[in-house]
C-alpha cells in the first residue's frame, strides 16, 4: 500500500515559505517525535495496511527518547505526496552519541531462499555440527513474509541507529538470490569487528503463542564455535533489548518459551555459535498467531519494534 498523506522529505534546510495547517501541527510535537516520523518516512515506511497519519501519532508516542537536536530535520512544506528515496542513508555517519560504534543488522532469511532451496539446504559447520546454510523462514497465515519483515525492521533500524550516529551494516539486503549462509552471516559482524549484532526475525509457533523473545548465545567452545568472550555482553545486550522492546512496543515476553522473561539462551544457532562479537537475535513476534500477526503487518508497528530494538542497542553501546 502505498503512502498518500504528506510528503515528507529527509533533512534539509528549512524552508522559508508558509506551511500548510497540518505541517505546522507536526512541527510542533517534539523532535524525538518528528524524528521518528521522518525516519519512518525515510525507510519507506508504508507497504502495509498502515496509513501515513496513523503512523505520525503511533511514532509519536514511541519515540520520546529519540531526540537529537542536531539530527533533528525540518520538514518539507510541500503539502503534495512525493515519492520517498529508496536509499536514506547518508554517505557520512552523522554525529551523534554513536559516532565511531559500529552495528550489523542481519535480516532473517532473504526473500530469495524460497527459489533456491538446493543452495540453502547445504550444511555449513557451526562449531557444534553441521546445519542448513540458510532457511526459508515462515509467514503469516496471509502469506506475509517473514524475510520481508526483517527486512522492513531492519532498515527502519537502520535508520535510527544511523541518527545517532552509528556506521551499520546489513548483512543482507535482497541484493543477492539467497543467504547468506549462516555462517557467513557470523562473519560479516566478526570481520565488521561490530560493537554489537542483532539478527531480526519473527517466529513461526502455533496459533495461541505470543510475544517476543531474545535469544542469546550459549557457552559454547567445540569446533570453530567459542563463544565464552561474548556470552556476558551478549547477555547484556539482549537485556537492554528486551526492556525496551517491552517499554516502546507495549508487546509482551513470549507465553511460549522464556518462562516470561523474554529470554532464552540457545545452543543450536550457528549465527550466535560462529560469532566473535556480543550478538544476539529477536523474534519479534508469532507470525502463526493472527493477533500477533495484526502487529507484525503493520507498518506503525513495526518503526516500535525498531524503536524498541535501537533503543536496546544505544544503551547498550553506551553503557
Ligand atoms: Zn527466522
Amino acid at each position: 500500500m502505498s503512502y498518500t498523506g504528506p510528503g515528507f522529505d529527509p533533512p534539509r534546510p528549512r524552508r522559508s515559505r508558509l506551511r500548510s495547517p497540518l505541517t505546522v501541527a507536526v512541527a510542533a510535537l517534539v523532535p524525538g517525535a518528528l524524528l521518528g516520523w521522518v525516519v519512518y518516512e525515510a525507510v519507506g515506511g508504508s507497504g502495509d495496511g498502515g496509513d501515513g497519519r496513523t503512523t505520525v501519532s503511533s511514532s509519536a508516542a514511541g519515540t520520546p527518547t529519540e531526540a537529537t537536536s542536531s539530527a533533528a530535520p525540518s520538514p518539507s512544506d510541500d503539502p503534495k505526496p512525493g515519492p520517498s528515496p529508496t536509499t536514506p542513508t547518508p554517505t557520512e555517519p552523522a554525529s551523534g552519541p554513536l559516532k565511531g560504534k559500529v552495528v550489523v543488522i542481519d535480516p532473517g532469511h532473504n526473500p530469495g531462499n524460497f527459489e533456491h532451496t538446493a543452495e540453502i539446504n547445504r550444511k555449513v559447520d557451526i562449531g557444534t555440527g553441521s546445519k542448513e546454510c540458510d532457511t526459508t523462514g515462515t509467514a503469516t497465515n496471509d502469506g506475509y513474509p517473514e524475510a520481508r519483515f526483517t527486512l522492513d525492521v531492519s532498515r527502519r533500524l537502520r535508520a535510527l541507529l544511523e541518527a545517532r550516529g552509528a556506521t551499520v551494516k546489513l548483512t543482507q539486503e535482497d541484493d543477492r538470490p539467497y543467504g547468506p549462509c549462516i555462517d557467513e552471516r557470523a562473519r560479516i559482524g566478526n570481520e565488521a569487528d561490530a560493537d554489537a549484532v542483532v539478527s531480526v526475525h519473527a517466529d513461526g509457533s502455533a496459533a495461541g503463542n505470543r510475544g517476543f523473545h531474545v535469544i542469546l548465545p550459549a557457552a559454547v567452545e567445540q569446533g570453530a564455535a567459542d563463544t565464552g568472550p561474548i556470552v556476558g555482553p551478549s547477555r547484556d545486550l539482549g537485556e537492554r533489548i528486551a526492556g525496551n522492546f517491552v517499554r516502546v512496543t507495549g508487546s509482551a515476553p513470549s507465553n511460549y518459551v522464556g518462562d516470561g522473561t523474554g529470554l532464552v539462551t540457545r545452543d543450536d544457532l550457528g549465527g550466535l555459535n560462529l560469532s566473535t562479537v556480543p550478538k544476539v537475535f529477536i523474534e519479534c513476534g508469532n507470525m502463526r498467531d493472527t493477533k500477533d500477526a495484526a502487529l507484525l503487518t503493520s507498518g506503525a508497528w513495526r518503526q516500535k519494534a525498531a524503536q524498541g530494538i535501537s533503543e536496546g542497542i544505544v544503551s547498550f553501546l553506551r553503557g
